[in-house]
C-alpha cells in the first residue's frame, strides 16, 4: 500500500511534466543576474515568484533579506510534524552573461531544442530549484502527511560568496538552517563506463583561497630604465615558478577508496598514484580529471595588473592566485607552499583571503540509503554503483555543514544527459529535460523515505 502511494505520486509528476517544464523556463525568464557588485541580482523577484506558484498548493513562504531586493525563499512543508529533517537547498541567483555575441540563442528565452531547456541558470540553478518546488507541490496536492518536516530554502548571491544568502542565513538566523540532512546541488553526476553506471555524491568541496600579491619596483622614464626598477622581472620569477608548481600528492580523499569499483584495481599509494590517474583517463576522461584534482593543492595564476603608460617602468605589479586546498589542507599548508614559491624573489608581499573552507559529511548515512532507493526508482535502474566525491567548486553547503548538517550534493541527473555538456557558467547553458524530471522524481522519494509518511 505505502509503496503503491509513493509511485503514484512519481507517476504525477511524468503527468505533469508540461507543468514542471514551463515552471523551469519561467524561472529562467526572470534574470537575477549576480555581477558581484551591488547593487545586483535582484532574487526577490525569483523569491516572489516561487512563493506565488508554491501558495497555490497551500505552502506558504517567509521572506527572509539582508537588502529587500535580495530576498532568500524559505518554504516549510505545511502538512508534517515539526522535527526538522530535511533541508532542500538551492540558489536563486544566476552569473553573468559574458558575451552575448557568442551565445546561439538569447540567454533568457528559455526555448526549448532537442530535448534541453537553453538559457543561463537553466541547469545552475533553476533546474533543480523548479525539481525540488513540483515535488513538494505534488506532495501538498495530495495532501500527504509526515511525521517529520522538509523545508525549501533557495539562498541568493550563491555566486558571489553568499553574503546575502546562506552565509548571512547561517550569521544571523541559524535556526532556519537547522536540519538533521540537506540536500544541494554540486555533486551527483553520472558517470557511465561500459555498461556500468555510477554516480558521484558529493560529500565534500575543496577549499579556495584567493592570494593577492604585489611586487613593489621603482619607477622611472623607460629611456632610462637603469635609473629604476622594473617590476617584471620578480614578477616572471613568480609566475614561472607557480606554474612549475609540484604539489604534494594525497589520496586521503574517500574516492579513493572506490576506485576498484571502477575496475582499477592497485591500491592507490603516493608512489602509484600518478600511473592510477593515467588509467582512470583511459577508462573516462572526466573521471581522470576528477582524481587529478582530489589528490592535490593546486595554484593558478588568473589576473596580472601592473604598468600605467607605456613609457614608464612600472612602480608595481598586481597578480591574483586561485588555490584550492584538499578538506585536511589549512591556511598554514598553503602558506607554507607560497613561501617555497617564492623563496628568494626580492620585494614581494602577498595577503590570503579565504572565500570557503574545505568541508565534507560522512558517507554512509540514511540520506545516502533514502537517495539511492529514490535515483533508483526514477530512473529504471538497480545497478547504480555510488562513491563519495569532493567537488573542486563549492556551493552553500560549506554554511549547512559548519552547523553539522549532514548535506550532500545530488541533483538527481539523468544518465542520458552528460552534465559536462551543460556548460554551466560558460556560453549556452542547457539543462536536459530528462533530468529535470528525474531530478523531481528524486526529490519526490527522497523526502518520501526521510519525512516518514503517515499513510491512513
Ligand atoms: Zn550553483
Amino acid at each position: 500500500m505505502l509503496n503503491f502511494d509513493k509511485l503514484s505520486l512519481i507517476d504525477q509528476i511524468d503527468e505533469n511534466s508540461d507543468e514542471l517544464i514551463k515552471l523551469h523556463q519561467d524561472l529562467i525568464k526572470i534574470e537575477s543576474v549576480n555581477t558581484g557588485y551591488m547593487p545586483t541580482g535582484d532574487e526577490t523577484n525569483v523569491a516572489e515568484f516561487c512563493s506565488n506558484w508554491l501558495k497555490k498548493f497551500g505552502i506558504k513562504s517567509n521572506l527572509l533579506s539582508r537588502v529587500d531586493e535580495r530576498a532568500n525563499l524559505i518554504s516549510k512543508y505545511p502538512y508534517s510534524g515539526n522535527k526538522k529533517k530535511l533541508l532542500l537547498m538551492s540558489h536563486l541567483d544566476v552569473v553573468p552573461v559574458e558575451n552575448y555575441d557568442k551565445w546561439e540563442f538569447e540567454p533568457f528565452s528559455a526555448e526549448i531544442k532537442e530535448g534541453k531547456i537553453l538559457g543561463r541558470g537553466s541547469s545552475d540553478c533553476k533546474g533543480l530549484l523548479a525539481s525540488q518546488m513540483m515535488a513538494m507541490a505534488i506532495l501538498a496536492k495530495n495532501k500527504i502527511e509526515f511525521e517529520e518536516n522538509f523545508t525549501l530554502i533557495s539562498g541568493a548571491d550563491e555566486e558571489h560568496g553568499g553574503r546575502y544568502g546562506f552565509g548571512w542565513l547561517l550569521d544571523n538566523h541559524p535556526d532556519e538552517l537547522r536540519f538533521e540532512y540537506a540536500i544541494n546541488e554540486g555533486g551527483g553526476s553520472p558517470v557511465t563506463i561500459g555498461n556500468n553506471l555510477y554516480y558521484l555524491l558529493g560529500t565534500g568541496e575543496k577549499g579556495r583561497l584567493e592570494i593577492n600579491i604585489r611586487i613593489k619596483g621603482e619607477s622611472a622614464h623607460a629611456s632610462v630604465p637603469w635609473m629604476g626598477k622594473n617590476a617584471m622581472g620578480s614578477t616572471s620569477k613568480a609566475i614561472d615558478n607557480i606554474l612549475n608548481f609540484i604539489p604534494e600528492l594525497d589520496c586521503s580523499t574517500d574516492i579513493f577508496n572506490y576506485l576498484s569499483l571502477f575496475g582499477i584495481e592497485t591500491k592507490p599509494s603516493i608512489q602509484n598514484l600518478d600511473l592510477i590517474i593515467d588509467e582512470a583517463y583511459e577508462k573516462n576522461p572526466s573521471l581522470g580529471s576528477l582524481l587529478r584534482a582530489l589528490s592535490r593543492m593546486t595554484i593558478t595564476p588568473t589576473i596580472i595588473k601592473g604598468g600605467i603608460k607605456s613609457n614608464s617602468v612600472p612602480e608595481f605589479i598586481e597578480l591574483v592566485l586561485d588555490i584550492r586546498t584538499l578538506p585536511n589542507q589549512n591556511d598554514k599548508d598553503v602558506e607554507k607552499e607560497l613561501n617555497k614559491l617564492f623563496e628568494g624573489i626580492p620585494n614581494l608581499s602577498y595577503e590570503i583571503d579565504y572565500m570557503a573552507k574545505p568541508n565534507s559529511s560522512p558517507f554512509e548515512t540514511d540520506l545516502l540509503d533514502a537517495i539511492k532507493k529514490s535515483q533508483a526508482l526514477s530512473i529504471g535502474r538497480d545497478d547504480i554503483q555510488w562513491i563519495p566525491s569532493v567537488s573542486n567548486g563549492f556551493t552553500d553547503s560549506r554554511f549547512t555543514r559548519e552547523l553539522d548538517v549532514i548535506t550532500y550534493g545530488f541533483r538527481g541527473t539523468h544518465p542520458d544527459d552528460n552534465p559536462n555538456s551543460e556548460n554551466v557558467h560558460g556560453t549556452n547553458e542547457n539543462y536536459g529535460i530528462k533530468s529535470l524530471i528525474s531530478s523531481s522524481k528524486t526529490m519526490l522519494g527522497t523526502i518520501w523515505e526521510m519525512c516518514k509518511p503517515i499513510i491512513q
